[in-house]
């Protein structure tokens, strides 16, 4: 029996050793020449700086790495045979990169044996490009003139539809423009993210909750395509956006399915859809487009409801998506089990209006999404969506909404200002507990984060400062 406890205790507190700086709310991502990898420790916030494992970026652009125990030095060289070690009183951690001793403000430390260095400071001794991005929780580290990373705008428009995509090689894509009411809001999103030409503007179909607003964002930001179904209407909204790409002297590109619009190494655009002009519903006729970065896939499918998706899945392409813009704001006239089984989205982002009168998104389609397995996320609950793709994964900046997907739309409020959303307390690097500002317990490591997005993470309050709840 004492036996028994004892194996139980050791069982517990090998537990705790390694779930303490692992806690999973604190997860950093690693994205190494655009691929996310998962080193066993974690990149960690450190005094306000982002330290990272050596020797896993080491290896990973194929250097030599040796730890010298007793002199506590990590030696990293490129080729050949280890230089010698740099004389020196042992002591603190230190980094020696092709012989020389590598000097930072916070010095290299040890986490569950990794020595952890600052970001930076692999920056200035490798000639890497380092980011940290402080919204996705995020660094990167690449060789010169490595491509980046694509990055996607659920922007919050209402009621109505518009997505930014920015690829990786700096190249942009507009779909959609909302409807008149969101010019305002498009164009000083494009303004915030530096977006000053759109190489691809798609219209994926004439309702005028997608375009009623794109003849004014085109006038206002060049363009170099537009690709729109061969599908005209009579509306003002229809004469508007023909006459806005006229003044821009574009020819229109008519989608056309099964097309490799744009190879570009890693960076494809695939026109998938629509199937035909010739359906009765104008949401059918929706153009649908595919967005790929290495393994990364992003479908966007405007409108398109059942018919749409029924020959989409009879043409045979690859549907498979990560990410999938859900068709129609979410409505049950979309996302049928067979096309949510053909596209097997990890991620499910519905672009809609808080208390609309249709009723979208149907508690159908968000029973039907998690079923399938698919994050859900919301632009009437959670405002504008952003996501970094890698080549090999996404990273939302928001984490998933996790509202009653049986409960239907009445009963998912949006939350209200003033509301858990806009309060802030701070969480640090390593701990599972959130924080007043001040508390004691912030003096090395403070990350101002919403109520709403500790407790969504799984943070619980701190028993010493007594933080909002
Ligand atoms: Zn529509
Ligand atoms: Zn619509």
């Amino acid at each position: 029996m004492r036996r028994r406890w004892a194996i139980i205790a050791a069982v517990l507190v090998a537990a705790l050793l390694v779930s303490v700086p692992l806690s999973a709310g604190d997860l950093i991502h690693l994205v190494i020449n655009g691929s996310e990898m998962y080193p066993d420790v974690p990149p960690q916030l450190v005094g306000g700086r982002v330290l990272v494992p050596i020797r896993f970026i080491s290896e990973a652009f194929g250097f030599q790495v040796h730890w010298d125990q007793a002199m506590q030095t990590a030696m990293v060289w490129s080729s050949g045979p280890m230089p010698p070690i740099p004389p020196g009183t042992p002591g603190a951690a230190r980094l020696v990169v092709e012989g020389a001793e590598v000097k930072s403000d916070v010095p290299p430390q040890i986490v569950n044996g990794r020595l952890m260095v600052p970001i930076r400071v692999v920056s200035e001794a490798f000639g890497f490009q380092v980011s940290w991005l402080q919204g996705y929780r995020t660094a990167t580290v690449a060789e010169q003139g490595a491509l980046g990373l694509m990055e996607v705008h659920f922007i919050d428009v209402g009621q109505a539809d518009s997505i930014l995509v920015e690829l990786p090689d700096g190249k942009t894509i507009l779909i959609d423009g909302g409807d008149d009411a969101a010019v305002g809001t498009i164009l000083a999103f494009l303004a915030s993210q530096g977006v000053t030409q759109l190489d691809f503007v798609v219209a994926t179909h004439p309702h005028a909750d997608h375009i009623g607003g794109l003849d004014d964002v085109i006038a206002a930001v060049p363009l170099g395509a537009i690709i729109l179904p061969d599908k005209s209407h009579t509306t003002q909204a229809y004469a508007n956006l023909m006459a806005a790409i006229e003044s821009r002297g574009v020819e229109p590109t008519w989608a056309q399915p099964e097309t490799l619009l744009v190879e570009d190494g890693p960076i494809q655009i695939r026109v998938l859809g629509p199937m035909k002009t010739t359906y009765d519903d104008l949401n059918d006729c929706s153009v649908v487009l595919k967005v790929t970065y290495g393994e990364t896939d992003l479908l966007f499918v405007g409108d398109a409801e059942a018919k749409a998706e029924r020959d989409l899945i009879g043409s045979g392409q690859d549907l498979g998506a990560e990410v999938l813009k859900v068709g129609h704001h979410g409505s049950s006239s979309s996302s049928t089990p067979e096309f949510l089984a053909a596209v097997s989205p990890d991620y499910a982002v519905i672009s809609v209006g808080a208390g609309n009168t249709y009723g979208h998104p149907a508690s159908t389609t968000l029973s039907a999404l998690a079923s399938a397995g698919a994050k859900i996320y919301r632009t009437d609950a959670q405002g504008t969506i952003s996501a970094i793709g890698t080549r090999t994964s996404v990273i939302f900046a928001l984490s998933p909404w996790t509202g009653s997907v049986s409960g239907g739309t009445s009963t998912t409020p949006a939350p209200s200002p003033g509301g858990s959303s806009s309060v802030t307390v701070y969480i640090t690097a390593t701990g599972s507990k959130y924080h007043a500002a001040g508390c004691r317990y912030l003096s090395q490591s403070s990350i101002p984060i919403s109520l709403d997005e500790a407790k969504a993470r799984g943070y619980t309050a701190c028993s010493v400062c007594n933080p909002p709840r």
